[in-house]
């Protein structure tokens, strides 16, 4: 499929278009934005004909780089349906979003999906929708790195790293599992330092987990507070839907998001003993400004084969 054939193109391309635009407007209902005021949505489809919906959450009284964004958010949102699913390898043939990509998107796109086709329109405009390549259009001689020729440094599961590791008191061994899994799945192959972090609630249950999605120049990397924000938001809002047209009940959604951060008390974070990117201190800021919540850490003894 190659929707910038649309001249040329099946009606049904061109439907799929329109379509996974309509979702992305859809999803930007749901943006939280105190700061600029601009929201921003986007859909993603991926190779199997599953949508996952973002957008951009901004963080009052944080730094601004912490900002999510829309595209970081749906890619969020598709590794983790994708990781649910057991599928090995997350292919996005497509993403639209409402506003035009910010180089930090493109960055992240390219990294990942690097023949991506990105849908922009307005919201049931009279035009059809505009499809470019993030290669050819809008990311000529990007910055890439083969991500297949550096396989992930952390060829490790999870039971190995649970004899080393130094857990908070009142910990619940599901949380800890939970944790450690999310950790060796952290995408930390550029700098090696793996960071993820486990919601949990009164009762000490897991609520979401997220692990680092980094970028080969590091900024922007997404933070691992983040991935597990977008992982609450996927459980209570479904972002991961099969097939379009996707129908969104933005206030039901809001209102489900909302009920879940509620119940999130504590935030633990797992990162390596002596890390050299270290998210502890940013972790028990978001987590604070966010939730109210504590913040504990999980210090893994980091292993010989590790990273050099
Ligand atoms: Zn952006």
């Amino acid at each position: 499929m190659d929707l910038r054939m649309l001249g040329m193109a099946t009606d049904s391309d061109a439907a799929t278009a329109r379509q996974l635009l309509e979702a992305a407007w859809q999803a930007r209902e749901l943006a939280r934005a105190p700061v600029s005021g601009f929201r921003v949505g986007a859909a993603a489809l991926d190779a199997q004909g599953d949508v996952h919906l973002g957008y951009n959450v901004e963080f009052a009284g944080a730094p601004l780089g912490e900002t999510l964004h829309a595209e970081h958010a749906a890619v969020a949102v598709a590794r983790r349906y994708a990781a649910a699913q057991k599928r090995g390898d997350l292919k996005i043939d497509v993403i639209a979003v409402t506003a035009t990509p910010c180089g930090h998107c493109r960055q992240m796109l390219a990294e990942r999906f690097p023949h991506i086709q990105i849908v922009l329109g307005d919201r049931g405009g009279a035009a059809e929708p505009t499809v470019l390549s993030l290669k050819e259009d809008l990311l000529p001689r990007a910055v890439t790195f083969d991500l297949l020729a550096n396989p992930s440094k952390l060829a490790l599961c999870a039971k190995d790293l649970e004899a080393s590791v130094s857990a908070p008191k009142n910990l619940g061994a599901t949380v800890l599992t939970e944790a450690l899994s999310s950790f060796v799945s952290a995408d930390a192959r550029f700098s090696g330092w793996p960071r993820a972090c486990v919601f949990v609630s009164d009762a000490g249950q897991s609520l979401a987990t997220g692990s680092c999605m980094e970028s080969v120049a590091f900024n922007p990397s997404q933070g691992c507070f983040q991935t597990a924000l977008m992982a609450l938001a996927s459980e209570a809002q479904h972002l991961s839907r099969h097939g379009l047209p996707i129908t969104l009940d933005a206030p039901s959604a809001l209102q489900a998001l909302a009920s879940s951060m509620e119940k999130v008390r504590k935030v633990v974070l797992v990162q390596y003993q002596g890390a050299l990117v270290d998210d502890q201190v940013i972790v028990e800021h978001l987590s604070s400004k966010v939730f109210s919540a504590t913040t504990s850490t999980l210090w893994v003894a980091k292993p010989e084969t590790g990273n050099e």
